[in-house]
This record gives structure tokens, C-alpha cells and sequence, in this order.
């Protein structure tokens, strides 16, 4: 891949409030104790194509969807502290970004916490696999709780704003970096390179690209909970593979990044709920 500044973005971390879980669950050589995570959101600048998303965290929304049973169970299993401030579209507000600015939003999965805040952005058009979307597009009730899906979350005209992964062309990622396939070129620049990393969520989808200042970078969304597991080569609880599904794909993409880390050090990998990222979002940091 050329690193020329023609592809090069500007890309701003954001966190959007936290959940409180056990840790243990997440990395089985981690403590049994009670832990934060954050829910990671980037804010990218491509010079052309301009302001993108990728995800969109807690919002407002979340809760008034979570209110009633039996999307309430989702909430009482993920207790989620957060404040209007802490909403994506009030943090951009603050820094003068409007959001009818942003152009595009990348849905790594749709999970509540990474998709709570889409109805925020009225224009925007929606970026996601068709995989991902077949998966939850006609859940309801418990059977949308299940796949930690609430309907509710997503605008009634998503499916008219939505294009898809799979549509763009396909980019030899596995070539060059011997890890990850299907790779796709999102604007067929090779700016923003989707990764398959399925598992976690079925159709589950990464983010790479080279930032202006921090380098190339992997939002590898929750194919990894931190960069703590990545390193200690440490997988998600027994218990977790349980509940989650998606074991056999899972383990596969968690090892192909461990194999990305091991192989390509100077590739900055931020996990969704990755304290590491929480650290630079925080600092203000890019
Ligand atoms: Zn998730």
C-alpha cells in the first residue's frame, strides 16, 4: 500500500460514556474484579470525501430504546453510566462539527453500544456489511436482545441510506500483510480499507487506514477487547465464548491479530473498549 499523503486522513478519538463489567470476562488472565469500558468512537477526515464516522457509542437514544422490556434486559446486563454531554453529536457540537457534517457513518457491528447514536446524524449515509445487516435486520424482542440488537436504535430509513462493504472492491490485503481477507477498498482510493473480522458479531468489520500523524492505523472494533489481550495472547472468558457464539471465528480473527501485532509493531491497533484508547481519547491525542 502507497503511504503517500494522497490516502492519508486526520482521524480524532472520541469516548461516549462506559459500561461495567467483569474482566475476567474479557481476558481469561485477567483479574475477577469489576472494570470500565469505554465505547470507543473515531471521527475521520478524508480530504475529498470528508467527515466519517466509525461507530457512533452510547446516546440519549439508548436509553429511551432500553426503557422497556425486554430491551431493559440489555441495559441491566450492561449497566451503562453516561451523561448527555458525553454524546457524540454534543462532543462535536463543542468543537463547532455540526452533524449534518458528517457525510458517512461505518458500522462495525450493530451492537447497542456502537450504533445508539446514528439517529443523531440525519444525513449521513451508513456504511456496514450486508452480512451483518441480513443477521439482525428482522429481529425483534428477545430474539434482537439475544444478538444484543434494539431495533429502535436505527432511523426508519436506514435501509434507503445504507450502502454496502461488499459492493466496493476488493483490496489484496492479505498479500502484503499476510493476515485478513476480505479486505475492501471503501472509496477505492485505499484510504479506508475495510477488514473482515467476523465473530465477535457476525459480519463483523475493522477500519485501516494511515493517519496523518499517528501512522497506520486498525480500529479493529470488538474483535479484541484491548491491546492488553492482544499482547498476552489472552482470549475472552469460556463464558463469554458462550454467550457470545461466533467461537471458531472469533479465536481465528483474534489470532490473525495477534499475528498483525507480532509482525507489523508500527500498525496501531485500537480496540473499541480498549483502556489503552480510552487513554488517547481522553488525552486528546490522536
Ligand atoms: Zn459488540
Amino acid at each position: 500500500m502507497s503511504n503517500g499523503s494522497e490516502n492519508t486522513v486526520e482521524s480524532t478519538l472520541f469516548t461516549t460514556g462506559y459500561c461495567r463489567q467483569i474482566e475476567r470476562f474479557t481476558r481469561r488472565d485477567a483479574p475477577w474484579r469489576m472494570n470500565t469500558f469505554d465505547a470507543l468512537v473515531v471521527l475521520i477526515h478524508h480530504p475529498r470525501i470528508g467527515y466519517l464516522l466509525f461507530d457512533t457509542g452510547y446516546a440519549t437514544h439508548f436509553f429511551t430504546e432500553t426503557s422497556c422490556f425486554p430491551y431493559s434486559l440489555y441495559r441491566a446486563i450492561t449497566p451503562v453510566i453516561f451523561s448527555k454531554r458525553d454524546a457524540l453529536v454534543s462532543q462535536l457540537n463543542e468543537r463547532g462539527i455540526p452533524a449534518t457534517a458528517i457525510r458517512f457513518i461505518f458500522l462495525s457491528h450493530f451492537h447497542g453500544d456502537h450504533i445508539a447514536g446514528v439517529r443523531d446524524f440525519p444525513d449521513a449515509v451508513f456504511i456496514c456489511s450486508q452480512e451483518a445487516y441480513q443477521h439482525i435486520r428482522d429481529k425483534r424482542g428477545l430474539a434482537a436482545v439475544r444478538k444484543g440488537f434494539v431495533p429502535g436504535l436505527l432511523p426508519p430509513d436506514f435501509s434507503k441510506r445504507v450502502r454496502f462493504i461488499e459492493d466496493g472492491k476488493r483490496y489484496p490485503f492479505q498479500e502484503v500483510y499476510g493476515v485478513f481477507d476480505p479486505v475492501y477498498d471503501l472509496f477505492g482510493d485505499e484510504s479506508l480499507l475495510a477488514v473482515r473480522l467476523s465473530g465477535h458479531a457476525p459480519g463483523q468489520y475493522g477500519l485501516f487506514f494511515t493517519d496523518r500523524i499517528a501512522g497506520p492505523t486498525l480500529l479493529c472494533a470488538d474483535a479484541a477487547w484491548s491491546m492488553e489481550a492482544i499482547r498476552n495472547q489472552s482470549e475472552p472468558h469460556p463464558f463469554t465464548y458462550a454467550v457470545m457464539g461466533g467461537k471458531k471465528e472469533y479465536r481465528r480473527h483474534f489470532q490473525q491479530l495477534v499475528a498483525f501485532h507480532q509482525t507489523q509493531p508500527q500498525v496501531r491497533i485500537l480496540p473499541s473498549h480498549c483502556p489503552e484508547a480510552r487513554s488517547i481519547a481522553k488525552g486528546g491525542e490522536r
